[in-house]
């Protein structure tokens, strides 16, 4: 029921490489199973279903290998260092947890999690206390390495100009929240309105309403890179930025697992393309180093989901391949993991499109790592339990001291 095709690639791959080579051309093409040959890497063989049209396949296949090979010497150097980290593709830490339950009934029972109306919740008790922990743990952690680091801090309004001009509305208008106000002209129809109405909205309400004049972030390293719009920079730049983030899930919030509205801790890194691939490596592995200090068992995974970048849009950019990497940490009740931080590199998708550059190079690249604090807290509590005896050490030992 398979066919084969064989081709031959301009360049050869690199045994780290190959994994993820075979897998963006599983996950972008319809071809089912990839072969490279182990002698001569440029010669790859694709197995497809027989009802598949053999043009399209090898027609898709020629779009990809136009993607995956950037020809500019500059942006291929910084996409081998980039393919380091297929390194960490099999990293799964040696930590031990000691939890095997779901603890979603205890958080309730202990009235650390409140459930609200509306996919709302209360936090109280030791909760916060670990929310805040493992935000301050992290960021000390990484700043050992560092010692030009700029702290930031924002509101979490965006004006629509931003996202307008990232085109954000088109490619991922689904995961946004509009934060809605009246016309002006409309109010007191609208108090109107609402009186005959007994207090509730009314279900035209969209009568009422102005186009809004922004949106709530979806992460917070959207407002570093318009902070920089227009200028030029001298250095290379390292930033880091707690923020809230607001993603619409529906119906699909899980207490701590899945929420509407979320905290994130990150680290951007801005300038030349070597010093971002460099730096999203580096805090990569030191991301693995830090949750072993701490006991979080997990593993690193190539994410399936790059970038809001819309297709069309990308053949403007220098985008490397390999956008996207998660940590993942176990949630051992169901045997599963899940994602706790990101870490991307954009090329130069926000520095073209907000037309920042360092010593005026059109190769300023962007990228960024984002540590989903609440995730991070749930699947430390699944992995130990809500007993803090059972903790690990250094754990215990900095939360006492009032880290
Ligand atoms: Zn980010």
């Amino acid at each position: 029921m398979f066919e084969s095709y064989k081709f031959e690639l301009k360049r050869t791959l690199s045994n780290i490489e190959i994994k993820s080579f075979s897998y963006l051309l599983m996950q972008q093409t319809s071809v089912h199973k990839v072969y490279v040959d182990e002698v001569n890497s440029k010669n790859v063989t694709v197995y497809y279903l027989q009802n598949k049209d053999i043009d399209e396949i090898k027609k898709e296949i020629d779009d990809f290998l136009e993607q995956y090979f950037i020809s500019n010497k500059e942006v291929a150097i910084a996409l081998e260092g980039n393919i380091i980290t297929n390194d960490y593709l099999d990293y799964c830490s040696t930590c031990k947890p000691k939890n095997n339950t779901n603890i979603s009934i205890e958080l309730l029972k202990r009235g650390w999690i409140k459930l609200l109306r509306g996919h709302d919740m209360q936090f109280s008790g030791e909760l916060i206390r670990l929310l805040e922990y493992f935000d301050r743990s992290y960021v000390k952690y990484m700043m050992k390495h560092y010692d030009n680091v700029k702290e930031v801090k924002y509101s979490t309004l965006i004006p629509k100009y931003y996202m307008e001009k990232l085109n954000y509305f088109q490619s991922a208008p689904k995961h946004l929240f509009y934060p809605m106000t009246l016309n002006n002209d409309t109010t007191k129809d609208f108090a109107n309105s609402i009186q005959k109405n007994k207090g509730k909205l009314p279900n035209e309400f969209n009568n009422y309403l102005g186009t809004p004049k922004y949106v709530l972030q979806s992460a917070p390293c959207f407002k570093i890179y318009f902070s920089l719009q227009d200028q030029e920079i001298e250095d290379n730049l390292i930033y880091t930025v707690k923020g809230e983030c607001y993603r619409n899930e529906g119906k699909k919030t899980y207490l701590l697992e899945r929420l509407l509205n979320f905290s994130m801790r990150e680290f951007v890194f801005l300038g030349e393309p070597n010093f971002v691939v460099e730096n999203r490596e580096n805090i990569l592995k030191w991301t693995f180093e830090w949750m072993q200090e701490l006991g979080i068992k997990g593993n690193c995974a190539l994410a399936n989901d790059p970038f809001f970048i819309c297709d069309d849009a990308r053949k403007n950019f220098e985008i490397p391949k390999n956008v996207k990497y998660e940590v993942k940490a176990d949630i051992p009740y169901k045997n599963d993991s899940l994602s706790i931080a990101s870490f991307d590199t954009h090329g130069n998708y926000f520095s073209k499109t907000f037309n920042f550059n360092i010593n005026k190079s059109n190769k300023t690249w962007s990228g960024c790592m984002g540590l989903g604090i609440e995730r991070c807290t749930w699947s430390f509590l699944q992995q130990y339990g809500l007993d803090n005896k059972q903790w690990p050490e250094i754990i215990r030992r900095e939360l006492n001291e009032g880290y």
